[in-house]
């Protein structure tokens, strides 16, 4: 019998959509639309972004494009002073839009830039995170990450070239993947979802649940990689309009605590989702169907990726004090935020118990 959709299943509640205008190109080789899409534009002055690493990587890109110049410090997390000598750069040098080639981080540059100039971004993501579709930002400062919505860092062009990905190590990929998974999930949750975005995030989950095993048995496997990059962009998508969940406020309270980002996201989802495994029955269901019979512990479990905050730098006396933060300010959750079942969820996660 064919599989039934939701809109089938269950009365159609009233919802809201926002449509995000981005254009995206997507394909195996696909940058070399690159200096098209940024005619298009009408730019002229654009400042590349990039981290030192692939900084000689993308000065090979920028030899076919109006350059001003390049930005090539971009480090995690945006700190704001990091930010601010980007953002005299992209002043100084009078760039017209600013092209972030790289994952989370270079993009979040990017936005940065955009937030305060109103310069255009054009995004060419090589990692999994999803950043690329969003209207958030985040920007640190004096040890804590301030995060915002404004439709104006929106990349206006999104370029994926998954050859761009092939050199992307597998811990990089694997967890940047989860990262990507985690928005779809609570994407599906979301108190204010809807059923076009319900439909990219079963989507996303599917394909990146195929594609990061064999992304990470053959890094040099394209097609997993195509498949790997078109689930983060729906990814990316679900949470541009809908509302995060538990589990984002769990992974930025620990990220406050200095724990590495997609890491720490791979390895409080499939606990924030046994959370919420009874209040949400339906969500539960799509996520169960795009996950083709794995779960989501086994799937991390099979990339590599650490399994115990306790791996990833978290000590065990900051525990407590997480729950504290998650209930002290809830997000929106399908299932009533309280202290005692999320200290249980963090010890669990920290200790790496099976959810
Ligand atoms: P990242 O951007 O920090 O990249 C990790 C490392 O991989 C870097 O050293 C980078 O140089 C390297 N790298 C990237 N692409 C590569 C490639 N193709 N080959 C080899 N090395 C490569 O990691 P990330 O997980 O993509 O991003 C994490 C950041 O993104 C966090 O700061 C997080 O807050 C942010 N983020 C933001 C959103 C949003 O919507 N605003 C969504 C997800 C993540």
């Amino acid at each position: 019998m064919a599989r039934r959709h939701r809109a089938q299943d269950a009365a159609l509640k009233p919802f809201v959509f926002t449509g995000l205008a981005s254009r995206v190109v997507f394909g195996a080789g696909s940058v070399r639309e690159l200096p098209a899409e940024i005619e298009r534009l009408g730019a002229k002055r654009a400042l590349l972004l990039t981290t030192p690493g692939r900084a000689s990587m993308v000065s090979a890109i920028g030899k076919h494009l109006k350059v001003a110049g390049i930005y090539d410090k971009v480090v995690m997390h945006t700190p704001i002073e990091a930010a601010t000598e980007a953002r005299n750069l992209a002043a100084s040098l009078n760039a017209d839009c600013c092209i972030a080639v790289g994952g989370g981080s270079t993009i979040g540059f990017g936005k940065a830039i955009a937030l305060t100039s109103g310069l255009p971004v054009v995004a060419v993501p090589t990692t999994y995170s999803g950043s690329e579709m969003t209207t958030i930002w985040g920007i640190s400062e004096n040890n804590l990450k301030k995060t915002g919505r404004d439709p104006k860092v929106l990349p206006r062009v999104v370029v994926y070239d998954p050859e761009l990905t092939l050199d992307l190590p597998a811990a990089v990929s694997a967890a940047s993947g989860m990262n990507a998974i985690a928005h779809c999930v609570e994407a599906l949750y979301a108190h204010d979802g809807n059923p076009i975005v319900s439909l990219m995030a079963e989507e996303g989950i599917r394909a990146l649940t195929s594609a990061l095993p064999k992304v990470v048995a053959d890094l040099g496997d394209l097609e997993a990689r195509s498949d790997a990059l078109y689930g983060s962009w729906l990814a990316g998508s679900t949470i541009s309009t809908t509302s995060v969940a538990l589990h984002h406020k769990l992974c930025h309270v620990l990220g406050g605590f200095g724990l590495p980002h997609a890491e720490t996201h791979s390895i409080v989802l499939p606990h924030a989702l046994k959370y919420n495994s009874d209040a949400a029955p339906e969500a539960m269901q799509r996520i169960a169907n795009a996950l083709q019979g794995k779960n989501l512990w086994d799937l991390q479990k099979g990339l590599g990726l650490p399994m115990r905050l306790a791996d990833i730098g978290m000590n065990e006396a900051d525990i407590e004090r997480a729950a504290r933060l998650a209930v002290a300010a809830p997000y929106p959750n399908p299932r009533k935020v309280e202290y005692d079942p999320v200290l249980e969820l963090l010890r669990n996660a920290w200790e790496g118990r099976r959810p």
